[in-house]
Formats: C-alpha cells, sequence, structure tokens
C-alpha cells in the first residue's frame, strides 16, 4: 500500500467544503424549507441550453428539435398574466425599513406589458432530461452555429428589451454569453462590450470571432475594452439605452463543485467579503452610464440576499443621493409567469426573481433586477 504524502500546503478544508459549510449556514435560513433541494441539485450536473446563433447558416434547429429540443422562449405561456404594477424607488427604499413584498395594486392603471428582446433563441432538453449536447461544429465560414450556457442565463438579456437602434453597455461581458445574447437581436446599433480581467477580455474577444460575422464586429459597430467598470460613470454618464450589470459574485454552483479558481480559496477570503461593495459600485456606475429614460439590468449567479437585493437597495438608494437620479424597479413577474414551464423561480423575493436549481431543471442559480432611470 502507497502511504498518502500530505504537503505542507493541501488545505485543510478544501473551498468546495467551506463554500458548502457557508452555504449551509446562510442558506439555511435565507431558503428555509427548499434549501436542502437546492443543496442536492447545486452539486449535482447542471443542465445547459444551446444559444442559436442566427448567423450561422446551419439550420442547427432542426437538428436540435429533432433530438428532442425546444427553444424555451418560443415555448413561453403567453396565456393572460394577472396585471403588475412597477415598482418604484421609494418602495424599494422601503425595503430596507419594512419589507413588503412585489405586489399588484388594484387602484393603479394597469402597466404597458413587458418587452422583451426579440430573435433570441435557446434550446433546451425537457425537464428531467439530461442528455448533453455535442460540441458545436463551425458552419463553412467558420461561424459555431450555438453557445452553450446555463439556459436561465439568457433571461437577463430578454429582460433587457433591446429595440432596434439601441445603444448598449455590458458592463463585465468576459466570456462573452450574455454578449452574444444580446447580439443575437441583430437589432443593436452600437455594443460596448467590458471586462475588467485582461485575460477574460482575450476570451470574450475570441468567443465573438466565433460566432459573430466581421462586419458586425467592426468599430462603429462594437467596441470592446478592458476597464474598471466602477469608475465607468466617470467618463460616459448618460448615455447607454440599454445596460447590463452581470457582476462577479460568489457563483455559487462553480464554488461548491470546483477548487480551481474559487473564491473560497483562504487566499481571497478578503475580495470575496468586498463583493458586496463592488457589486453596489458597479451597478451604480451602470445607472449613471444609462440615459434617462434607460434601462438597467443587474444580474447574479448567487442565491445571497446580501449580494442580490441587498445590493440593489444600496444601488438604488446611492444613485438618488449622489446622483440625483431617480429609478424605478420593473416588475418582472410578467417574465416569470411566461418562463414558468422552464425554470423554477423564487416565489416571495421583495426586490428582483431569482432562478432556483431543482434537479428536475437544473438551471440557475440566476437573479435579475430590471431598473428604469426616470430622470
Ligand atoms: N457576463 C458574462 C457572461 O455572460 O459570460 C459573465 C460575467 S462574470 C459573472 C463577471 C465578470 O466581471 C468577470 O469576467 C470579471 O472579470 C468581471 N469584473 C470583475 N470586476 C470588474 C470590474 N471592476 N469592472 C468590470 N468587470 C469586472
Amino acid at each position: 500500500r502507497v502511504k498518502a504524502k500530505w504537503a505542507a500546503t493541501r488545505p485543510k478544508y478544501p473551498p468546495t467544503q467551506l463554500a458548502l459549510g457557508h452555504f449551509d449556514a446562510t442558506y439555511g435560513g435565507q431558503m428555509g424549507e427548499l434549501w436542502p433541494s437546492i443543496r442536492v441539485a447545486l452539486l449535482s450536473e447542471r443542465k445547459y441550453g444551446a444559444l442559436v446563433n442566427n448567423f450561422c447558416h446551419d439550420a442547427v434547429q432542426d437538428d436540435l428539435q429533432a433530438m428532442g429540443c425546444r427553444d424555451f422562449i418560443d415555448d413561453a405561456d403567453t396565456e393572460a398574466q394577472p396585471s403588475y404594477k412597477p415598482e418604484s424607488a421609494s418602495d424599494v427604499n422601503n425595503h430596507l425599513n419594512d419589507g413588503p413584498t412585489q405586489s399588484s395594486d388594484v387602484d393603479d392603471p394597469p402597466p404597458s406589458p413587458l418587452k422583451l428582446s426579440p430573435n433570441i433563441r435557446c434550446m433546451v432538453f425537457p425537464r428531467g432530461d439530461i442528455t448533453r449536447f455535442k460540441p458545436a461544429r463551425p458552419d463553412m465560414e467558420g461561424l459555431l452555429p450555438y453557445y452553450l450556457l446555463d439556459a436561465a442565463s439568457v433571461l437577463p438579456c430578454l429582460a433587457l428589451n433591446i429595440e432596434e437602434g439601441h445603444t448598449v453597455l455590458d458592463l463585465c461581458a468576459a466570456p462573452g454569453g450574455k454578449t452574444m445574447a444580446l447580439l443575437q437581436t441583430n437589432a443593436i446599433r452600437f455594443l460596448c462590450a467590458n471586462d475588467s480581467s485582461r485575460t477574460r477580455t482575450a476570451r470574450l474577444r475570441k468567443v465573438l470571432q466565433s460566432y459573430i460575422p466581421k462586419e458586425l464586429r467592426s468599430e462603429e459597430h462594437l467596441r470592446i475594452t478592458s476597464l474598471d467598470g466602477t469608475y465607468w460613470g466617470d467618463v460616459e454618464r448618460n448615455t447607454f439605452d440599454r445596460v447590463l450589470v452581470d457582476v462577479p459574485c460568489t457563483t455559487d454552483r462553480h464554488s461548491v463543485t470546483e477548487d480551481d479558481n474559487n473564491i473560497f480559496n483562504r487566499s481571497r477570503t478578503k475580495e470575496r467579503q468586498t463583493l458586496p461593495q463592488l457589486q453596489v459600485a458597479l451597478l451604480l456606475a451602470g445607472i449613471v452610464a444609462a440615459c434617462p429614460g434607460g434601462q438597467i439590468v443587474y444580474s447574479t449567479c448567487t442565491l445571497s440576499n446580501t449580494q442580490n437585493l441587498r445590493v440593489v437597495e444600496q444601488a438604488v438608494h446611492l444613485a438618488q443621493e449622489n446622483h440625483a437620479i431617480k429609478v424605478e424597479v420593473v416588475n418582472l413577474k410578467p417574465l416569470t409567469h411566461m418562463f414558468r414551464k422552464t425554470f423554477h423561480f423564487a416565489s416571495d423575493l421583495s426586490v428582483g426573481e431569482m432562478v432556483i436549481p431543482h434537479l428536475a431543471s437544473n438551471f440557475g442559480p440566476i437573479y435579475m433586477c430590471k431598473l428604469k432611470r426616470l430622470t
């Protein structure tokens, strides 16, 4: 028998174990009786979606359909929905004090229905079917026909409601899954895709080269930058029609399954603990970069209230206090109603919506909150 050799540097508790312990302590209370089933799903193989590349010539959707997949966006439940009112900035600030829930109000005029970004297609296998997608193969022009990603991460892009001629800022864009989804709309006049990490920006550039035709990557359509997004509002204020703020977070699924590049590694404790401050600064910069009337979507892939609703509440407060910018939280309940066949949504969030992992549809976690600038 070979004696196990103990390296002095070997961590006593691997980061995945530290992450699980941390989540048990926090989500046990936050998610209540749902936590054990979410925990099992997080530790099980995740499910992917295939974001269809509209710029590729292969009729890949037919092939995927023949394998049993369906486009979950086309398959949305569009039956009459209950009416929902938008939530105002003051409502959000009230959550800090007494935590009311998102609600409909019969005395308010009915809001206009939620509009979604067009032309995005994402194929998924049915509930409970855990078939894996084959790797995509390039078409005659070298473009790949689909991009594999967590299908729930398409939802923030749909919620952003891209319209023809919009200018869009993707503040934390690498490696580019959501940038890809936004570009599929083929409606964006100018997209700025930024990520502070140079190595990850290089990956983003590569992804875009593999999926997007050269003419749509020209300087007049696309700018790729590698800047610290927290300073964006200082240089480009009141500019973009739409802003996506898909922040770094504890990436819960990765943290409990992979020891490599894990934010629960002891050497990254400070970075992890200061994530909420970074998230607030990024969202605030995104709000300031949007034009008055513009819309912002904040998203994460964590279940943590501290990194989700608390961040939105603080950024909304600081936008008003420091920049005299009023924002309204747009109620995304119509979106959760449309896609409830495909995803499990948390039922009781006071601000924003969240896809929670479930063994039969093991997507997420994805949190998203949509804001609209009123001033
Ligand atoms: N939106 C990407 C996608 O869909 O593929 C995923 C983004 S990932 C959740 C968060 C990104 O934020 C990381 O790539 C990280 O490098 C970047 N980031 C971290 N701090 C940042 C900052 N201060 N400014 C801009 N990007 C930042």
